[in-house]
């Protein structure tokens, strides 16, 4: 069912709406605390919303059950679309992932957002700029693909993988929730000047995709740089969009601009489901003792009253947390002013007492629904005119000097379809010499190009070539260089 039709009509005055129901998992350690403080408040401030509690996390792993997340939960969460979570544990020794990740990729929760917002009453080096901008992450691909390998014994291997309709999504998302927001510029943060074709992808798809919404402004930032200008000018962002790595990396940096991951909250979004959850994890130390600030759940949870369209309860409990965070009694130990600070349970009753007052702190800001596309179900794929292959290059294992490997590599090419033009010890050119001082590690890259380029079907040639190698290297990795409508599909030595 489209999400729209799950969600009461906002424009219904509140009392006659239909429930929305949410799937609520309470998680581990303080998950239990923040998500009751959480929904007392939304009840109290009179969300309708209608609560089916789910499991996830160590329990479900104790249970035996791999990936942390039942079945159950996956169809609750399938059910209803939206869904409140708790941190969980990622428990070492036992459970073959993380639920949090297991989730994430079963519903292809293909973007993660985190507000980076000033909040009042939470003191930083920082406080007074207006820090008031939006991390959009893309969520699943990059380098978190986990397609990694040992290449030597003493060689590990990760590929970082970017598609194009990845980055199409993700700054699509960026888009949309700028729009959503009424905010008015992207800032696209990649790292093209070095991974041109990885990172690039991002910076080339996202001005494509931006173009198309001319009531925004853009702009490429490099991401070190970006780093550099959170600290400096935090106050300039709107709307930052990264790949996944990147994007993990500055939403924390810029959770810290505005008091820490202990009050950062984030949303997951994918087509069919969204699921809200602070950024924090479980603090098993302080667990069951009452001590657990509810900030950052609270504010994921306003997420997704926005969400789900109740703009105005959204609204009402923000103004009640800025009142109580504002005037600072009994705040928890965590951001308390002075003195061990006050129980979860005494914050929650400020806040709802708070219910009804309004804050001068809050930004004036008009939400909209976010205007997610819906992605067909199909294998996408690009068309091109042309392909053709330029060769190959082939990482193989041995402790030898670089002239003895070219020279030996040289020589077995000779009569096939190839002609060894370089070799590489990580990234950088050992054969023929450069005059440079490369440490060598037992992997290396050489690149074979086609003598001629081959018509049709090159598996018999590049089979030819792998059995000469063979006959001396051990191989462990090859891949072909292509060539897509004329322009190399490969990084250039
Ligand atoms: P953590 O966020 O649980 O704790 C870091 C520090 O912040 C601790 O001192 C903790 O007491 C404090 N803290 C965190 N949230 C707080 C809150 N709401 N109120 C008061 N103090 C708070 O990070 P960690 O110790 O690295 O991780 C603990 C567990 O949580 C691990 O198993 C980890 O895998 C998991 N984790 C889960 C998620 C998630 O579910 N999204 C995220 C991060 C970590």
């Amino acid at each position: 069912m489209p999400l729209k039709d799950r969600m009461p009509d906002p424009a219904t005055p509140p009392g006659s709406r239909t429930k929305a129901r949410v799937t609520a998992i309470p998680g581990d350690g303080i998950g239990p605390e923040v998500m009751r403080a959480t929904r007392q408040v939304l009840d109290a401030a009179g969300a309708r919303l209608e609560w089916e509690e789910a499991l996830a996390g160590a329990e479900a792993f104790r249970r035996g059950i791999a990936s942390g997340a039942p079945r159950e939960t996956l169809d609750s969460i399938e059910r209803n679309g939206v869904a409140l979570k708790g941190p969980l544990e990622t428990p070492v020794g036992y459970g073959e992932t993380s639920a949090n990740v297991a989730l994430r990729k079963t519903f292809e929760m293909y973007g993660n957002i985190r507000p980076v917002r000033e909040l009042p009453g939470i003191r930083t080096p920082f406080s007074g700029r207006g820090i008031d901008f939006v991390v959009v992450r893309e969520n699943v691909e990059d380098l978190y693909a986990g397609i990694e390998y040992m290449q030597t014994p003493g060689v590990a291997l990760g590929l970082k993988l970017i598609t194009e309709p990845g980055c199409e999504r993700i700054v699509g998302l960026a888009a949309a929730l700028a729009a959503a927001e009424g905010r008015r510029k992207v800032t696209v943060a990649t790292k093209a000047n070095i991974m041109k074709l990885t990172e690039g992808m991002l910076k080339r798809v996202g001005e494509r995709v931006l173009m198309e919404h001319p009531a925004l402004q853009h702009e490429h930032m490099i991401v070190d740089n970006c780093a550099h200008q959170m600290v400096i000018r935090p106050e300039q962002f709107d709307v930052v969009v990264m790949t996944n790595m990147n994007g993990d990396i500055l939403s924390d940096l810029a959770a810290g601009l505005v008091g820490g991951l202990g009050v950062a909250p984030s949303a997951n979004l994918g087509d069919r489901v969204a699921m809200f959850e602070a950024v924090h994890g479980s603090a098993p130390q302080i667990a069951g003792k009452g001590l657990a600030n509810p900030t950052a759940l609270l504010l994921s949870s306003l997420m997704m009253l926005r969400h789900i369209g109740d703009f105005a309860t959204a609204r009402r409990v923000e103004h009640a947390l800025y009142v109580t965070l504002e005037e600072g009694r009994e705040l928890t130990g965590d951001i308390a002013r002075e003195g061990p600070g006050a129980s979860t349970g005494a914050f929650v009753d400020r806040v709802i007492a708070n219910l009804g007052r309004e804050s001068a702190l809050v930004p004036a800001r008009e939400y909209r629904p976010i205007a997610l596309r819906q992605w067909p179900q199909v294998t996408w794929s690009r068309a091109v005119a042309s392909r053709e292959m330029a060769g190959v290059d082939v990482f193989i294992e041995t402790d030898q000097d670089p002239e003895t490997i070219g020279g030996s590599l040289a020589a077995m090419a000779e009569g096939s379809a190839f002609t060894l033009t370089a070799i590489g010890s990580r990234g950088a050119q050992v054969w023929p010499a450069t005059g440079g001082h490369s440490f060598l590690v037992d992997q290396f890259r050489a690149r074979f190009l086609f003598r001629t380029p081959p018509e049709g079907d090159a598996t018999t040639a590049i089979t030819d070539l792998l059995q000469r190698i063979g006959r001396e290297y051990r191989w462990m990795h090859l891949e072909t260089l292509q060539r897509f409508d004329g322009v190399a599909g490969y990084s250039v030595a």
